[in-house]
Formats: C-alpha cells, structure tokens, sequence
C-alpha cells in the first residue's frame, strides 16, 4: 500500500502538490466525505464534454458535488422523484422555489399557517421584487378557490401546519391548481416521505428542510427540493447556483448517514407520538390534545383519508395556567430540551407564543388556537414510558401554583 508521489519536504516534489490516494484494492463500506471545492479535468477537450453533459464529472462545489448527489438521490428513491436538488437549507429550498420559478407580476397563493420563514418570504420579500402573494386557509378549499386570481402561478402548502397539526385539504387544492394549470409545492418536511408522498397527490415540486427529522439529529441544516418538470428543475438549479445556496459535504454526509436510520427513527417516533397523544389526554390541566389521527382531532376524517394510520411524530397540547404555567412546565421537563425545532432524535419541547409565532399579536395567535398554554412537542425514539412519566411530572408540576 505504498504512496506514489514523493510529496515529503526532502525529495524532489514539493509539500504544495498534493499526494496521489493510497491505492487499495478493497473499497470504504461508508459514503467517502469529499470535501474538494474544485475539481482537475485532464484537459479542455474533457471540460467542455463535462460543460455539455457527455460525460460525467464534477467542476466546482456550488454547482454540485458528490456529497450532495448521494444524498439527493437517496431523498429522490423515497419520494419517487427524480434528479433532486439539495440545498443549504430548508428555507434555500423554499427560496429556490419561489424565486427560480416566478417573475414580477405573478401572484402566488399559500397556506396561512406556513413555516415562519416561507411567511416571512410570502409576506416581505417576494413583493418587493414585484411578486404579488397572499395567504389562506388550506384546511377551507372553498377559502382557496376564492383566493386564486387570473396571475396565480403557485400554491404553496404544508400537510400538516405547525403547531396545531391542521391537515390541507390536498386533494381538492390539486384539483383546483390542476384544473386551472397552477403549480402546487408541497412543503413535505412534517409529513416527511413516510407518511406522505407529495408527487402521488398532483404536486408538482416537493421541498423538504432535511434539517428536521430526515438527518434527525440536529446537526446539519440542509434543505431538498424536486420538480416534476425537466425545465423547472433547471430553473431551480440555475437559481440556486447563481444565488450560492450550496450545501457543504460534511453536512450531506451526516445526513446521509442519518437517513440510514430514518425510518426506524420515524415509525417509533410515530409511535411514542400517539401513545403519549393518549396519555395526556387524561392528565389533570390539560384542556387540549391535538394529534391528527385521534377522533377528536378537527380534521380528523382527512388526515385518515390522506395520511391513513400515519399520524407523524408530533404532538401538540394545551394546558391551564397561561405563562407562569408554561413555565413551571419547562423547568421541571428539563430532561427534554426546550428548543426552537424538530426532527431530532430525543423528544423537543417547543413554546409557539415565545418562538415560532411571537411575532403574531396575541388576537392573531388567538384566532389559531394558540395560547400562552400551548406546547408543541417532536416526539423522539426514547422509550415510552420514559416519556409518559415525564411528561405527567412536568405537567403535574405546571399546575401547582406558587411552586417554582
Ligand atoms: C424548519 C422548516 C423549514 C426551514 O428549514 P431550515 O432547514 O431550517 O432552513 C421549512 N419548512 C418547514 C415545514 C420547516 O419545519
């Protein structure tokens, strides 16, 4: 196993060259972490070939790398899609979409319990650049008919909305774009591939921040996007590109090596989801269980009718007390991080009035059912009844007033 090049400091090369890989005629069983930025073609004639598609290669990482090629492609076999993009991160994906495909001038309709960030990008950055959108209700297909105008290009929606887990009525919303030649884009991250395949329901794009529970392990931001259409592809690609929404290949590689484990990681936490959805219900101080799949649940008809038993790995709860209440709850649940996001293997403790929604005014938070008492958790893979038992301390906790 020797080493061809002399690249030591003492013979003829020089330590600037860099060495030949030691030849080896066994192969890595785990994905190679390629982290070249460029890439050496042997001569113009290979270059142009590469430019022009004739033959394979790789040039320079922002226009794509092995890493990133790997783990689309994995994410494409799950979805059925095919020649998948990944990005740097959920929102890239997002942005790819909405600013590689419109122009100035075309109105774009979305679902107005969005990601933060995709309202944010409805509401403030896509007029300034002369994009007219607005929002409504998926769950009230009648309210999104009603919303769509002579310009409307896109629909964009998440299957299940954070944090109250309304369900989209996907399946008259795909009529309705199909009917009128609108693409629909669906937001997958929630729902993820396991429980919902977005291009099987008349989606046209499919997005997901990878971040969340398909890397699930909260180490890696990173976003994936796919077009049904060759030519939007392209436009997304060339967008993203221009604009440097590439991911970095250690970040691919890490997420690689968490989708290895992601449907194992999904089906339990799925599990847990339901199971502690149960518990809660009877436990003194909750006054609300929203799991999609449970009868009581708002939509509960369309989530059986789209995600089947596929109830998803978050549950969301209300409990009495208001703020001082939320927080005897965190601190006495401080084996479960209180964060900011989802997806990660352990379970997560999200507040929506002090994070994700604290820019809404209390009136607007009102109007979607989310008060100070309002928790969302992203159910982990921990044992069961780890879970039931800390959550029924932390809730018991949260109701003995006076206590710290
Ligand atoms: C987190 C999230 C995003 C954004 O993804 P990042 O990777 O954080 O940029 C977009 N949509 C949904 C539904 C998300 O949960």
């Amino acid at each position: 196993m020797s080493v061809q090049n002399d690249g030591g400091a003492g013979g003829r090369g020089s330590i600037v060259r860099r060495m030949a890989w030691p030849e080896s005629a066994s192969r890595p069983v785990v994905t190679p972490i390629q982290p070249s930025v460029v890439y050496a073609s042997p001569d113009p004639d290979t270059l142009d070939a590469q430019y022009e598609g004739r033959v394979a290669g790789y040039t320079y990482a922002r226009e794509g790398h092995p890493n990133a090629a790997v783990l689309a492609a994995k994410i494409d076999a799950m979805e059925g899609a095919e020649a998948g993009l990944v990005l740097g991160s959920g929102m890239a994906a997002v942005s790819a979409v909405l600013m590689g495909l419109m122009r100035a001038g075309d109105h774009v309709l979305g679902g107005d319990q969005l990601y933060g960030r995709s309202l944010r990008l409805m509401r403030e950055d896509l007029p300034r650049l002369g994009i007219a959108t607005s929002l409504a209700d998926p769950t009230d297909a009648a309210a999104f008919a009603a919303a769509i105008r002579p310009a409307t290009r896109l629909i964009l929606l998440e299957v299940v909305s954070n944090p109250t887990l309304r369900v989209a009525d996907i399946a008259a919303i795909a009529d309705l774009a199909q009917a009128r030649g609108i693409l629909l884009a669906i937001d997958n991250t929630f729902t993820t591939p396991r429980g919902f395949l977005p291009f099987a329901h008349g989606a046209d794009i499919v997005i997901h921040s990878v971040t969340k529970i398909l890397a699930g392990h909260s180490d890696a931001t990173l976003g994936y996007v796919a077009a049904r259409d060759p030519a939007h592809r392209k436009a997304i690609y060339d967008f993203a590109v221009t604009t440097g929404m590439t991911p970095s290949p250690f970040d691919c590689w890490l997420a690689e090596r968490g989708l290895y484990s992601f449907e194992l990681r999904y089906d339990r936490a799925e599990a847990n989801a339901a199971a502690l959805a149960e518990h809660l219900v009877g436990l003194p101080g909750v006054q609300r269980v929203l799991y999609p799949t449970r009868p009581d649940h708002p939509d509960h008809n369309r989530a059986m009718g789209l995600l089947g038993e596929r109830g998803g790995h978050m549950v969301s709860f209300e409990i009495a007390g208001g703020r001082a209440a939320a927080n005897r709850l965190t601190r006495a649940a401080a084996q479960i991080p209180f964060a900011p996001t989802l997806g990660d293997i352990g379970t997560t403790l999200s507040h929506p009035a002090s994070s994700s929604h604290r820019g809404l005014s209390e009136a607007g938070r009102a109007a979607l059912g989310i008060t100070e008492g309002f928790f969302r958790v992203s159910v982990g893979v921990e044992e069961i009844g780890l879970l039931r038992d800390e959550f029924e301390a932390a809730i018991m906790a949260s109701q003995q007033e006076g206590a710290q």
